[in-house]
């Protein structure tokens, strides 16, 4: 039987693939079915950087776009900016060039006064190493399809910019730094790169590498099902506080429990607590300092909770790029150990500026005394007060609730509190199944942390159907009110421990 020859063509993202891994390179070509499925939160990302792209798009106007109808139809994009470009076509978007097999599509293409300049966008405040390798890739096919590039940017998005009335202006909105010095330097990596992909992808059998680091950096690889099976759910993955190396090197030495991790690595606070845990299969309880917190602790109190999205562009006036916007928050009141808790929820409609409505129904709904406890303050407090520097007009009363706040996630922090069936996690629902007597669970509800919350709720942004909006906005309340009742249980969890003689 003759033995076939290899199509060892390569795009852009493969290429990337193989410089991180062979075997990521090998496995994405030919054993696609075994990438491990897209997230939401990675869906989310793309679709971020897509909407970021086109509107980038309207800092060069008028341009023809070539992106193919599906990803099999590429040869119709290449046939399509060929004829542009001979046409000294002025701009073009998602240009498309194939260069021995190797396919990249540029997101801006501009022809000035008869030269080329060459433009990616990415919708992140910084140019990062994977971005100028990104590019360079591209640098290298464009250039020797006979493309002379006068020069080649990175556009991204500007930090400083704050919108002003109701459109982004596109001219502040973007940064636009030109790279052409760093990507002529990459290009004999990119060269070794390509020789070295190809030889990976004539081969006949799956490469041999051993798993590492490189699996999760600089990207997490797309086949950690496929290679790390068995061992995703190590334990040791979950180690707070430890470095990924030292994981991997526990793990590779057959350790699979957090009790049998080597004596010299026990050097934080925070891997001795989880350490010694683990260890007596009880929880890790400095008593004294967590009694002190928890004394300071006095009913009434309420249990606090913002949930906020990050749009890369803005939506509001006064906001500016990945801005923390509050759109839903969840309280419950608890006058005294032994009275009801009282349940406040607000969430706003997607679409609409709410930041002074959210504002005045949390202070109004915290008017009475009571320390406010919330886990993890840094949130809460930055977003009350950019709310007061936006409404200064409420600033006594922000300064008031923000005085009030307590951060319950202190005794964690400081390791004054582990509970081995935390397994490395220090987030309410991390906490919430060590305590035995909450009936409280996140399996119970559709949304789990709140990435996936942001997630959703920038979705529905560009949600018509209000079937689908209520229904997700229910979801939200369902999330919010856990983290709360969660912060409820979490906080009689620990004065019951606090309190308990010894
Ligand atoms: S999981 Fe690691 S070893 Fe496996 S393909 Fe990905 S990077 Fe390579």
């Amino acid at each position: 039987m003759s033995i076939q020859p290899r199509n060892t063509n390569l795009s852009k993202s493969s290429l990337i693939r193989g410089i991180q891994c062979s075997k990521a390179l090998y496995l994405y070509k030919y054993h696609y079915d075994q990438k491990d499925p897209v997230s939401r939160q990675q869906q989310d990302k793309f679709d971020r950087g897509h909407q970021v792209g086109i509107l980038a798009q309207s800092l060069f106007p008028g341009g023809k776009d070539c992106t193919p109808p599906n990803h099999f139809s590429y040869q119709q994009s290449i046939q399509a900016t060929s004829a542009l470009v001979s046409a000294n076509y002025p701009v073009i978007y998602e240009a498309a060039f194939k260069h021995e097999g190797i396919l990249v599509a540029l997101d801006i293409l501009v022809n000035q006064n008869g030269k080329w300049y060459a433009y990616e966008v990415k919708s992140s405040l910084k140019i990062s190493k994977t971005y100028l390798q990104d590019i360079s890739i591209q640098y290298y096919v464009i250039k020797n399809c006979g493309i002379q590039l006068e020069d080649v940017f990175i556009i991204h998005v500007n930090g400083d910019y704050v919108l002003k009335g109701q459109s982004v202006d596109v001219h502040q909105l973007f940064k636009i730094e030109s790279v052409k010095e760093q990507v002529e330097a990459l290009q004999l990596d990119i060269q070794n790169a390509i020789n070295k992909a190809r030889s990976v992808l004539s081969l006949y059998s799956i490469p041999e590498v051993e798993t590492g680091v490189h699996c999760f950096k600089p990207y997490p690889c797309d086949f950690l099902g496929t290679c790390w099976k068995g061992q995703e759910k190590n334990p040791l993955f979950q180690v707070a506080g430890a470095q990924l190396a030292d994981k991997i090197q526990w793990i590779k030495s057959g350790i699979n429990d957090m009790k049998d991790i080597p004596k010299e690595y026990l050097t934080s606070s925070r891997i001795i607590a989880q350490v010694e845990a683990h260890r007596n299969q009880k929880p890790y309880i400095k008593r004294e300092e967590l009694k002190q917190f928890m004394s300071n602790i006095q009913y009434p109190v309420y249990f606090f909770d913002i949930e906020a999205f990050q749009p890369a562009i803005p939506i509001f006036e006064e906001t500016y790029p990945f801005q923390a916007i509050p759109f839903q928050y969840s309280l419950h009141y608890a006058y005294s150990a032994d009275s009801p808790l009282e349940e406040i929820e607000f969430i706003s409609p997607p679409n609409i500026d709410d930041r002074e409505r959210f504002l005045t129904h949390f202070l109004k709904a915290t008017e009475k005394p009571g320390q406010i406890l919330v886990f993890n303050t840094l949130l809460e407090k930055g977003i009350l007060f950019q709310l007061g520097k936006l409404y200064p007009k409420y600033a006594k009363s922000i300064k008031d609730r923000i005085q009030r706040m307590v951060d319950l996630e202190t005794p964690f922090k400081k390791d004054w509190y582990y509970h081995p069936k935390m397994n490395g996690g220090y987030s309410v629902k991390n906490i919430l199944p060590t305590i035995e007597q909450s009936p409280l669970s996140y399996d119970d509800i559709k949304i789990k942390d709140g990435v996936d919350a942001m997630v959703v709720y920038q979705k529905l942004l560009r949600e018509t159907d209000t079937t689908v909006i209520n229904k997700t906005l229910e979801e939200l309340i369902d999330y919010c009110r856990m983290d709360t009742l969660g912060l409820n249980a979490i906080f009689l969890e620990l004065r019951r421990i606090a309190n308990e003689d010894l």
